[in-house]
């Protein structure tokens, strides 16, 4: 259904609602624009979407109540699905390393950047050809939608993470590109973290292919809003009834918010709340960590009175 026919729908629906529970005789009609505009009630079931890194993990180790607040959407059937701009591995993969942190996360709650990338090339054909700069993250995404992966004349190059980055492989991206194939990256950061110090991230390789080969790539990852509504649609849940939990302003937040959710940022990643006042956007509630959340779900930005 499209947007406008879905909004003329409700209207006509909350035209109903208004004209069965209003005596006309008496009392003046509620305009619909005021049931269209009704704040969310208690009983509107919640969901979120949550990032990964920072918030229910940070350096390889689970970050202390991630798993009461997993636990505790489960008990209560709380719609939710983990994100992450990491293209490197497939859900699965995902999976069974948070497993071994301590975390359970099915595959199936897991939307990485490959999968947000994959579901944005699926919209736009049904089938195409695709050279691959990546890991098996972004190549499986790619298998699933039925693309077909070639360096003879693909009509895309896809670029995601990898630690194995190759002279070769780039210069490949870079003539197709040049010869007019679309170029694609699953996510825009420049860094990514390891213990040792900062690791160049797939923006930063994006950078060296624009620049060579003259073309700009569409990025699909947080901030893109994007990556937000294919989580969403994937779990069928709206994004007014749904809050982003993140730990970066630039990404979670303000992808979060640019979806139409409200937002909370967690002090467990890399933001403090110094940090916070350099953005100019704010997110609706800041918390030390996702533990805050654990028996509060239904109302995490304390919008009702007990
Ligand atoms: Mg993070």
């Amino acid at each position: 259904m499209s947007d406008d026919k879905k909004k003329t729908e409700n209207a006509r629906e909350a035209e109903s609602v208004t004209s069965s529970s209003v005596d006309q005789g008496e009392k003046p009609r509620v305009p619909v624009t005021d049931v269209l505009n009704t704040p969310p009630q208690r009983d509107d079931p919640i969901s979120f979407l949550t990032d990964m890194d920072g918030v229910l993990v940070k350096e390889g180790e689970i970050i202390p109540g991630a798993d009461e607040f997993l636990n505790e959407l489960r008990e209560n059937d709380v719609e939710y699905m983990v994100l992450t701009n990491n293209s490197i591995y497939t859900p699965r993969d995902l999976s069974a390393r948070l497993e071994r942190t301590g975390i359970d996360i099915p595959a199936e709650r897991i939307w990485t950047s490959a999968k947000a990338t994959a579901a944005f090339l699926a919209s736009q054909k049904e089938v195409s050809t695709a050279y691959v700069v990546g890991e098996s993250g972004l190549t499986t995404a790619l298998h699933e939608i039925g693309w077909i992966l070639t360096d003879s004349d693909p009509e895309y190059v896809v670029l995601g993470e990898t630690r194995t980055y190759s002279f070769e492989a780039i210069t490949t991206a870079i003539r197709l590109i040049r010869r007019g194939a679309k170029f694609i990256c699953t996510n825009p950061d420049i860094t990514g973290p390891s213990p040792e110090g900062v690791l160049p991230a797939t923006g930063a390789v994006a950078s060296l292919i624009q620049t060579a080969s003259l073309k700009e790539p569409y990025y699909v990852g947080k901030p893109n809003p994007m990556m937000m509504r294919s989580a969403l649609r994937r779990i069928g849940v709206h994004s007014e009834n749904t809050i982003m939990v993140g730990d970066r302003m630039d990404t979670d937040i303000k992808a979060g918010m640019e979806a139409g959710m409200k937002t909370i940022l967690v002090r467990s990643g890399i933001t403090d709340d110094d940090m916070i006042e350099d953005f100019p956007y704010r997110p609706s509630r800041v918390i030390d960590s996702v533990k805050d959340l654990v028996g509060n779900v239904h109302d995490p930005c304390g919008e009702f009175e007990e």
